[in-house]
Order: C-alpha cells, then sequence, then structure tokens
C-alpha cells in the first residue's frame, strides 16, 4: 500500500507530524505517531526502508527535523 505525501488535511488536522530527511535518497517525508504513540513511524517513500523516531518528552530536542540512515 502507497501512501501519498500531498493528501490533504481533513480529519487529521492538528496531527503531529515529523518532517525527515532520509539519507537513503535524500527526501523530505512526513511520518506520524503509531498507534502506541511512543514512536513516529513511516517508509521511505522511493525505496520503502523502514523509519522509526522514538518520541521524547516535553523539553527534548527543539528540533523538527530529524535524519534518518
Ligand atoms: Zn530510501
Amino acid at each position: 500500500m502507497v501512501m501519498l505525501m500531498d493528501e490533504k488535511p481533513s480529519s487529521a488536522a492538528g496531527r503531529p507530524f515529523l518532517s525527515l530527511h532520509l539519507k537513503c535518497c535524500h527526501v523530505y517525508v512526513r511520518i506520524y505517531p503509531n498507534v502506541a504513540g511512543d514512536a513516529y513511524v513511516g517508509n521511505c517513500p522511493r525505496c520503502a526502508a523502514p523509519v522509526r523516531v522514538s518520541i521524547v518528552e516535553e523539553g527534548g530536542s527543539s528540533s523538527r527535523i530529524f535524519t534518518a540512515s
């Protein structure tokens, strides 16, 4: 299943996401929290490499841009 990245924000208004730079294909993607809510998960849109970024408590890094290898 392929998730399009340009979907319109309808019911997902205000839903947090993470802008992620994927080194594997040099592309930016948005990933969203998983069901458990403990990590942002997604896949590279080009090579489908799995992406996971643990969600840290408030007070952590102020950066919203993360880099995954
Ligand atoms: Zn990739």
